[in-house]
């Protein structure tokens, strides 16, 4: 190895010190910091990992960026603001290039939220990242548990786009190329967390939660966390003009329903404030009201008010580590 571990930690992880409520940052046993009064401490942590969360040879600039953004959508998923973060890396090799790329992702999105990285542990391993979010939340977080029948489901943006932007990538699919493949490759690497919609909906959410599995996987735990069956409507799903200048009708549904990755907010609230959830949102990405919770247990899919079986239909589980 050229570089040793405290080299690289000098070198490219001892970001300038910049919040006022670090106390103590990178360099000692664990970093210490102060919480806004009356906020609760809101912590999670992702890995991802070469083979099984991106495909080899994946850019090390949309590497560091993902790493952060899908740990990003959790703090989103909780209505929570994210403050600081830690970053564990198992390295195969020093490689200075690649870890100068790594870094430059990583910190553009960690700059665009004012974070903190204040901490972290550097291996020599299987390529692996793992970074631990830390923000905080005033007493209104967001749960998945909170839904109750009779409300309305929503989804943001587009779910499917980054599934079909994977499977661009793994095909080797010369469209990749176009400006449609472009957009679609972008949704699966470099995800947008949707922090400012999750603050945002902590007035009118029942329940909310990030899709990282595949919309309909999703649902089923919100519903079983609330407690609730749900009525999910396939044609209101959304797609975008990108998906549908690529692929077909059958292909979007299955990526729709299942492909993961995404990182949008699956959130549901009470049929009598759809005005108010349709003026708060208006400024951020689009959502989609996209079926009903009920009472029961489990997700039935629906085409024009009639029950279908989409497991029957080709549905693609995408299954795929996770
Ligand atoms: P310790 O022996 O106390 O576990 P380490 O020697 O692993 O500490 O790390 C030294 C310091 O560098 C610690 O403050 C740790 O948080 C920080 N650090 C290690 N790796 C990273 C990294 N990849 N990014 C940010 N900080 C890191
Ligand atoms: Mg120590």
């Amino acid at each position: 190895m050229a570089l040793g571990e405290f080299d690289i930690i000098a070198k490219y992880f001892t970001a300038a010190h910049h919040r006022e409520d670090v106390v103590l940052g990178v360099g000692d046993d664990a970093a210490v910091v102060d919480l806004p009064p009356g906020h609760k401490l809101v912590a999670a942590v992702d890995t991802i990992n070469e083979g099984v969360h991106f495909p080899a040879g994946t850019a090390a600039a949309d590497i560091g960026y993902r790493a952060l953004a899908v740990n990003l959508s959790d703090m989103a998923a909780m209505g929570a603001v994210p403050r600081w973060f830690t970053l564990s890396l198992s390295l195969p090799a020093a490689d200075e290039s690649w870890i100068r790329e790594f870094a430059a992702g990583l910190f553009e999105l960690s700059s665009e939220y004012d974070l903190e990285l204040i901490g972290g542990d550097t291996v020599q391993g299987p390529l692996s990242i793992s970074v631990q979010i830390l923000g905080s939340v005033e007493a209104d977080w967001l749960a998945r548990s909170g839904g109750r029948a009779g409300d309305v489901i929503f989804v943001s943006g587009v779910p499917g786009e980054a599934a079909a932007g994977l499977r661009l990538i793994m095909e080797h699919d010369a469209r990749a190329a176009t400006l449609a493949g472009r957009h679609l490759l972008g949704r699966f690497l470099r995800p947008e967390p949707r922090i400012a919609l999750g603050r945002k909906i902590r007035s009118v959410a029942h329940a909310a939660m990030d899709v990282s599995d595949g919309l309909l996987a999703d649902l089923g735990k919100l519903c079983a966390a609330s407690g609730c069956a749900a009525r999910l409507d396939l044609e209101a799903l959304p797609a975008s003009p990108p998906m549908k200048s690529l692929f077909d009708g059958t292909r979007i549904e299955s990526w729709q329903l299942g492909g993961g990755d995404d990182y949008e907010l699956l959130f549901t609230v009470p049929a009598e404030r759809l005005l108010e959830v349709e003026a708060l949102v208006a400024d951020e990405v689009r959502c989609t009201p996209i079926g009903r919770l009920l009472p029961g247990r489990g997700v039935q899919c629906c085409r024009g008010g009639e029950p279908v079986d989409v497991s029957a239909g080709g549905f693609d589980h995408f299954a795929r580590g996770s």
